[in-house]
Formats: C-alpha cells, structure tokens, sequence
C-alpha cells in the first residue's frame, strides 16, 4: 500500500512538471516572438545559468554517488553519477570560453561555436552515460554481475565519460588542426546560423532514450522519472532549437533556463524521497512488523519518559497475554496464529483512545499505558478489554477467528512519582502471573 502510494505521487509529480514545462516554454515563445529585437542576452545572464549548472550537476552526482556507496549492487547509480559528472567537464570548459575576453568581431563565431560544440558533446555524454545505465538496469542480470563485469563495464563508460570531453576539447578552438563548425557564421550580414543536423541527430537520441527509459522502467525507481524528466526538458531544448532558423544567444538563456529549473526540480525530489525514506525507517524502528503497533523499545523509552517528566498526577501500565496461545498455533497453524495476533489487537485498539500507548511487547504479550486514569477506571477499562477479546472473537466473529480467544491482564496503578521503568514491569508481571494462575481470563490490578 505504502509502495503504491508512493509509485502514485512519483507519476503525478511527473505529469504536473511535464504540465509546467510546457507552460514555460509556451510563455516563453510567446514573448520571445513578440519582442524579436531582444537579439542579444548579455553574457552574465548566460555565465549565471551555466554555473547554476555546474552547482546542480555536482549536487546530483554527490546524491547518485552516496546512492551508490548505500548499495553497490546497483551498478547502474555509479554510472548515473559518471553522467552528471561527465557535464560538469564540459561546463567548466564553457565558463572557460565565456569567461575570454571578446577582441575581435571573429572571437564571436569562435565562442559561439565552442559553446555549441560543448554543448552538443555534454549532451552526447549524458545520453550515452545513461543509455547504459539503463542496460545494466535490469533487475534480473543485477545480480549476475561479478566485479570482472563490472569492471567492463565501467571501461565501456570511460568513452563517453573521458574520450568525449577529449574528442570536444579538440574539435573546439583549443586546437585549430581540427575544428568543428556548428554554427556557421555569415560575416557579411554578421549573422550565425544552427547547423541544424546536429539538433535533428539530439532530437532523435533524446527521444529514443526517453522512450527506452519508460519502456524499460516503467518509471517505477525512485530515481528513474528524473531522468526522464532531464530527457524530456532537453527534448525540449533542442526542439526550440530546431524552431529557429536564425542563430540567437537568447535561445541559450532560455536552454538553459529550461535545463536549470528541470534539475533543481529532479534536487527537490530526490531530496523529497530522502525524507519519505526516512519517514518510513523510522516508523518502521518504533513499529512492530506483524501488528504494525508499537513495539517493545518504544514502550521502555515512552514509560522511561513518562516516570521521569515528574509531572504525572498517576501512571496505570496493563500487561496483556492471551490465554492458551499456542494451542491455536499447534492446531491451527502459524498462519493462522498470526490472523489471531493481529486481529486480538485490533479489539484491543478499538478498545482504548489512540493516545494510549499500545505496544507488542514480545510474542502474544502486549503493553498499554494510560496516563489520566484513576484507580476505578483502571478497573472498568481493563475489564472492558478482556470482555471485547471474548466476545469479539466468539463464534460468527467479523474477524474470522476460528475459535473463541480470552486475554489476562496485569496492571499496576500508582502515583508514587519515583518509581522506576523496571518496578513497574516488575509489578505488572506479577499481576499476571498471579491472573494466570488463578485460570486466566480475568483482570487483576496491583496498587503501588
Ligand atoms: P498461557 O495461557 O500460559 O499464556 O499459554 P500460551 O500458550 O498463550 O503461552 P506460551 O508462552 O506457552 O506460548 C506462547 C506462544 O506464542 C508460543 C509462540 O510460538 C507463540 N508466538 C509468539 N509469537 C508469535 C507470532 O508472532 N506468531 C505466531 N503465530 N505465534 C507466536
Ligand atoms: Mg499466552
């Protein structure tokens, strides 16, 4: 139930991103086609987004790679933390360029192409990076992958991961032996134009890789809609890219705008899955796992709590077993002993208010704690107890108990303010005792 739920607010997450992106970008068309004279973003503008950039990459790569260190048979988290570290080589490379003074009218062309160049390799990398991660994901084969595969593995994702930052580097301006034009630049009119091929290349790669991702995942990981999140803001990207026949430095600002919001989102959720991970550990550390109500450690710290906040006018503590336990596992099964577990504490649950303390305290034994009872009313509500348990589970019960259930109960009222956790157990114990031997099913209740 919990998983489900979880799987349900993932996939709304995603759909209102994807809803919001959409909006930006239409909003941001909009203007931008209305305002055409805004030819020109200055470069801080741009300089900020790219280290907004490498700021988020580093932030996502530290995340995927303690991810991984939690648990390295998930070999496909390493290789998402390559992806995000893989940017940041490149985005240290465009500051780089941005950062250069502008001398001549040429340098423009020159920076804008080693812009492009790094951009259309940062993209190159992560989707390759990715695209095998999403091989090795496979839940089946994740078990079957031995250090020696592994170390492949990680050999195939130094290509894009090293060799395509290398292979970017000297395509740009760095080395003049080999250059590569992705933008071309028309010095008569002083106008650049998109080599758009490389575009329509990224459109399809990003496209197939989003398809892949949800075709293979079915987006169910906490990490996987992320991802696909960043495919589809850089789908996005590129496809505003391809609308533009003219070369704009405002078409940077709004990439990046894109790809900045995209992935302080992707942060924001996966910082968001921490805590519901966390929510659940705990829940899970004070929790018993078959009854789902308080455990024994609970119950000692809560009590331990109680006797010492000095503040109590009087304490009741009740210990519960029920009677003749294990004639129902020996004839019934342990299945079915289980049911019965469960269901004797949902009786005693609707039998007291939440805010008592209700703990499974080891087996068939159950503690209660009640903090504003005086000694008549210990009296009435342990009784009430023990007469719910019997008739609720008598025959043509609700609960489908296969044979009628009694409980005893011990229970201890005080108000002497210095006693400690293990007098009181002490005492409850014997009132226990002292019920079972008297023939059980019954209530007896020591004043100390
Ligand atoms: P008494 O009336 O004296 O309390 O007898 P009893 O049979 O209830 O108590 P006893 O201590 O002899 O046996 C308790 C049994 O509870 C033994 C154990 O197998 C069973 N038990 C403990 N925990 C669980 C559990 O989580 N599930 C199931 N099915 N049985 C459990
Ligand atoms: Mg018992």
């Amino acid at each position: 139930m919990v998983f489900m739920g979880t799987q349900k607010v993932k996939a709304q997450s995603f759909f209102i991103f994807t809803l919001l992106l959409t909006l930006i970008l239409f909003c941001i068309t909009t203007l931008y086609n209305e305002n055409t004279n805004v030819k020109l973003i200055p470069q801080m503008n741009y300089l900020m987004g790219v280290v907004a950039l490498l700021f988020l990459n580093t932030i996502i790569f530290l995340f995927m790679l303690m991810k991984y260190f939690t648990n390295k048979d998930i070999l496909p988290t390493l290789i998402l933390s390559l992806a995000f570290l893989s940017g940041l080589i490149y985005l240290i490379e465009t500051i780089v360029v941005i950062q250069n003074p502008i001398n001549e009218s040429t340098l423009i062309q020159t920076k804008s192409n080693d812009v492009s160049i790094f951009y259309v390799f940062r993209q190159l990398s992560f989707i390759f990076l990715v695209g095998l991660a999403l091989i090795c994901s496979d839940q089946k084969t994740q078990a079957l992958i031995n250090n020696k595969r592994k170390f492949y593995i990680l050999l195939v994702a130094m290509v894009p991961f090293l060799v395509f930052p290398f292979i970017a580097h000297n395509l740009s301006s760095y080395n003049p032996d080999y250059a590569l034009y992705v933008v071309d630049y028309c010095p008569n009119n002083h106008t650049a134009t998109w080599g758009i091929n490389y575009t329509k290349i990224l459109v399809c790669l990003w496209a197939f890789l989003l398809f892949f991702i949800v075709a293979r995942t079915g987006l169910t990981s906490d990490v996987w809609p992320c991802i696909a999140l960043l495919c589809l803001a850089s789908l996005c990207c590129n496809l505003l890219l391809l609308t533009l026949d003219e070369y704009n430095y405002a078409i940077w600002y709004i990439s990046r705008g894109i790809e900045v919001s995209s992935k302080l989102f992707v942060v924001s959720f996966l910082i968001y899955n921490i805590f519901q991970e966390l929510q659940l550990s705990s829940k899970m550390a004070i929790n018993d796992v078959l009854t789902n109500i308080y455990n024994r450690r609970y119950f000692f710290n809560k009590l331990d709590g109680l006797l010492n906040s000095h503040q109590l006018p009087a304490i009741c503590v009740m210990m519960i077993d029920i009677d003749q336990f294990k004639k129902i596992n020996n004839h019934w099964g342990h299945q079915v002993g289980d049911k019965v577990l469960v269901s004797v504490v949902d009786i005693i649950q609707q039998s007291v208010r939440p805010d008592d303390i209700f703990a499974r305290l080891e087996g068939e034994v159950f503690g209660l704690i009640f903090t504003d009872l005086n000694h008549a009313q210990t009296k009435i509500i342990a009784e009430r107890i023990r007469k719910n348990v019997e008739f609720l589970s008598a025959a043509g019960n609700i609960y489908d108990i296969p044979q009628q259930m009694t409980i005893s109960i011990g229970a201890v009222y005080t108000e002497c303010q210095n006693l400690t956790v293990s007098q009181i157990m002490t005492a409850s114990d014997a009132a226990l005792s002292d019920a079972k031997h008297n023939g059980g099913n019954q209530v007896i209740i020591h004043r100390i």
